[in-house]
């Protein structure tokens, strides 16, 4: 269980059940009271080499803002949920880009009011709308503190209408397969090299139980997706990756194979990375290469157009070769 060093909260969350619960939880974690999760003077003060000891804190209010982002992959609406950021330290996530390094975990407790909004926006819709839970955090790493997927697949199963999605690195599924989820979740597993595992996501899930979780998964029945995601084109890259698709495809269940769909996403990275993991984890290997990127706008990076065709390529052919039958929704 995560025991934070240290919990910064807002005092309305003592009106929420969920917000007295974490409170009970962790009555004896050192605690201040602050006024708003955006903007802790604190943290806002500390170097980057502190990032990871940031990380060991748990930041706790309410969600002010439920604006939803249109979006056209496996979902139709990026939705504020019930986290944002994450106590793992993958060196390209990127909500470091969005939170710098106060990507640490945030919890907010009205989850109520954040649900139902979702299925009263579902209900109104003509189509049967699809919306991404899990775009700012990971729900089954956040499960583990607050039982809020439970909470929320248990909750949706009987709304009229939609679809909730959500990404993940982790491994921890176990509460979630016995649920009664009437079809109405795509878990989605996102999976990347063991090699590359151990050196850049540091805090996640191992690759040999990330595919044991799609395995239960879909023998519970959930509707799957894996990403292959970030791709990193480190050295070796095309021996890792088809090494990848080979352990996928020799230990994946039949019943997963048959139904899982793939997202495959190159790695974007920027200077506020850069900065970051120079300072926080300076021996770690340095993903920028500018050999083979090139500049994206608003100090972004991204692979090359002709580095990239030629990966594109590749993943292409032995995702062809190792599962010739399934669906790619989408390379980006
Ligand atoms: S698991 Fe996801 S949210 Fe957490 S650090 Fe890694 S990329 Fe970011």
């Amino acid at each position: 269980m995560f025991i934070p060093d240290g919990i910064f909260y807002e005092e309305a969350i003592e009106n929420y059940e969920l917000g007295k619960e974490l409170l009970e939880k962790y009555k004896d974690v050192p605690k201040k009271i602050i006024e708003n999760h955006n903007n802790i003077e604190e943290m806002r003060k500390k170097q980057n080499s502190e990032f990871a000891k940031m990380k060991r804190n748990l930041i706790i209010g309410t969600r002010k803002t439920h604006k939803y982002v249109e979006n056209h992959k496996v979902s139709d609406y990026l939705v504020p949920y019930t986290s944002s950021g994450c106590i793992a330290m993958c060196m390209y996530c990127y909500l470091v880009c969005n939170y710098n390094k106060c990507a640490y975990l945030r919890l907010f407790v009205n989850r109520e009011q954040m649900l139902d909004k979702i299925i009263n926006n579902a209900k109104k819709a003509n189509a049967n709308l699809c919306y991404e839970i899990g775009s700012n955090s990971d729900l089954v790493l956040e499960n583990t503190i607050t039982n809020n997927l439970v909470w929320t697949i248990e909750n949706f199963k009987n709304s009229p209408k939609g679809m909730l999605t959500f990404p993940t690195k982790f491994d921890m599924v176990d509460p979630i397969l016995n649920l009664d989820h009437k079809g109405k979740i795509i878990a989605r597993m996102s999976i990347n090299p063991t090699e590359i595992i151990n050196k850049v996501e540091f805090g996640t899930s191992r690759l040999k139980g990330r595919i044991e979780a799609i395995n239960k998964l879909a023998e519970a029945d959930y509707k799957i997706g894996i990403l292959i995601a970030p791709i990193i084109l480190v050295e070796n890259w095309k021996e890792l990756y088809e090494n990848l698709l080979k352990e996928l495809q020799e230990n994946l269940s039949n019943k997963a194979k048959n139904k899982v769909f793939f997202e495959l996403i190159f790695m974007t990275y920027s200077y506020v990375h850069r900065m970051i993991n120079n300072e926080a984890f300076p021996m770690a290997i340095n993903l920028y290469n500018p050999e083979i990127m090139t500049g994206r706008g608003r100090g972004k990076y991204m692979y090359k157009k002709l580095v990239r065709e030629e990966a594109e390529t590749f993943m292409k052919d032995i995702m062809h070769k190792y599962f010739p039958n399934n669906k790619i929704l989408y390379i980006s």
